[in-house]
């Protein structure tokens, strides 16, 4: 296989069998059993990506997209080994179309990268994963973060794509303009679908304007369920929100730890208010007096852009900074997302079920969009403890299923929850395999993740 793909890219540079590197694709960020795959490329143009998957097709080779490895439930573990594809250098802005909100980016291109070339133009892609994820890996999971409350997931503002099937085929989907009704809807088909249905090689997005005006504020609660509430009232009141986050006490004590903030240890709503000056000062009073109403014990706002940059960049590392409360762990997290109504009482069970299991974690989540999160750092090697947070995170899916809720709002399937996407899309499932098998007849793309399929590869 080494001197085949060789062939194709002819750079020694970018094929390889190097053990480290190996390891590196063999499981990225999730806590997931890993496997190495058997080989890592690492292409530069779309007639590469084209050539390589032509190459294991004809050869039945599995082929698993690697973007920033950043995905939590497995998604890039080579299950049955294969070639690890990674996009970190198909990294170029290809175009900006400033006056249409529309850039063109390879697939390898990072969110933060984008936002910094963005800014001088005004504007800025607002999908914020906390980690700084690649675009086509992002698309691939249907990413979202803290601004889909106002700017929607990724879905929302992926306007098109270049595709490579699993037969070597290049096809574009969607196109530029902001709708379109001209046929099936392609784009949305392929994103999220965690590499098991394509591997994108260009990304046409959509583009926010920076606003006038941005104000934080920081509201304190007694508990995590009375935050949760207030997020509720804030919500239906429907005053605009930009972002709403909340972190318990146990995450606040965490990040003051690994950042050295001094922020107050207690259960907390991030909010964000944006738009014109005028418009952000009466939101700002309003969603001031709904939650003073909700019963914070206090409401401080911020405008100044660095102290707002801090705080957000706090949250952005909560995750982080509760793994790296002890040494050797692994970033464990739950994701489900319910309807609104249903969110306080979802955080009481869950904080419940905490105590319960006697885990360490903490509760965070953007609440805007119902979507919460319990995060551990967990020994995987501790068969005890990993068996509690399967119990637990099977009781906290089995509740949001019962109140109309999903098993994963942002994270995606991958190996970790296909068990829940059986129970959550029973009449549909059949559909999504005929899907897949039509696209991928020999099961090559990202084989193992999301569906169960018969697996046929040459040994
Ligand atoms: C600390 C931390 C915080 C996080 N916070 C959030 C959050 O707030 N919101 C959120 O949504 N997620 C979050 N995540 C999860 C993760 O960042 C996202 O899932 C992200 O979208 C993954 O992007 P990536 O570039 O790392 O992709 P990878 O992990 O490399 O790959 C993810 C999937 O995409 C596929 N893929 C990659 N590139 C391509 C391509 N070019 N074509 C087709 N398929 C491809 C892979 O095969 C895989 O199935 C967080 C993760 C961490 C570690």
């Amino acid at each position: 296989m080494y001197k085949d793909l060789l062939a194709i890219l002819d750079d020694p540079e970018r094929v390889s069998v190097n053990e480290t590197v190996l390891e590196h694709h063999s499981g990225g960020m999730s806590y997931h059993e890993r496997k190495k795959p058997d080989i890592v490329v690492f292409p530069k143009t779309e007639q590469e990506v084209v050539d390589i998957i032509k190459y294991a097709a004809k050869n039945r080779i599995p082929v698993i997209p690697y973007g920033a490895g950043s995905s939590v439930e497995g998604h890039v573990i080579p299950m049955y080994g294969g070639i690890s594809m990674d996009f970190t250098l198909m990294n170029e802005i290809l175009s900006v179309y400033p006056d249409d909100f529309v850039v063109k980016v390879q697939p390898g291109v990072t969110r933060m990268q984008l936002n910094k070339y963005l800014k001088k133009y005004g504007l800025f892609f607002p999908i914020d994963p906390g980690a700084d994820a690649t675009i086509g890996g992002m698309a691939a999971t249907n990413a979202s973060g803290t601004n889909a409350v106002k700017y929607g997931t990724m879905k929302h503002n992926v306007l098109g794509l270049h595709v490579v099937t699993a037969d070597g085929s290049l096809i574009s989907t969607g196109g530029e303009t902001i709708k379109s009704s001209a046929g099936y809807n392609l784009t949305e088909l392929m994103i999220g679908s965690e590499g098991t249905l394509g591997v994108f090689t260009e990304l046409t997005l959509k583009l926010a304007g920076i606003p006038e005006a941005t104000v934080v504020a920081k509201a304190i609660f007694e508990t995590v369920e009375k935050a949760g509430k207030a997020a509720e009232l804030v919500l239906q009141s429907g005053v605009g929100i930009g972002k709403m986050e909340l972190v318990d006490d146990a995450t606040i004590q965490a990040v003051n730890e690994f950042k050295g903030t001094t922020f107050e240890e207690a259960p907390t709503l991030f909010l964000e208010y944006s738009g014109t000056t005028e418009a952000v000062n009466q939101g700002i009073s309003l969603i001031k007096e709904l939650i003073e109403e909700a019963g914070a014990i206090r409401f401080e706002f911020e405008s100044d852009s660095i102290k707002r940059a801090q705080l957000w960049e706090a949250r952005h590392q909560a995750a982080l900074a509760i793994v790296s409360r002890k040494p050797n762990r692994k970033l464990v997290s739950t994701d489900v997302c319910v309807p609104i109504s249903q969110l306080a009482i979802s955080i009481a069970y869950t904080r419940k079920l905490l105590e319960e299991y006697h885990l360490d974690g903490a509760i965070l989540g953007h609440v805007g969009d119902g979507n919460f999160h319990a995060v551990f750092g967990l020994n995987t090697d501790d068969e005890d403890e990993m068996r509690r947070f399967h119990e637990l995170n099977e009781k906290v899916v089995t509740f949001a299923h019962d109140h109309r809720g999903t098993c994963t709002g942002e994270h995606g399937v991958g190996i970790g929850k296909m068990s829940f996407l059986k129970k959550e899309r029973r009449s549909s499932l059949h559909v999504m395999k005929m899907i897949k098998k039509s696209l991928d007849p020999d099961n090559i793309l990202n084989p193992g993740k999301i569906l169960e399929m018969e697996e046929v590869y040459q040994s």
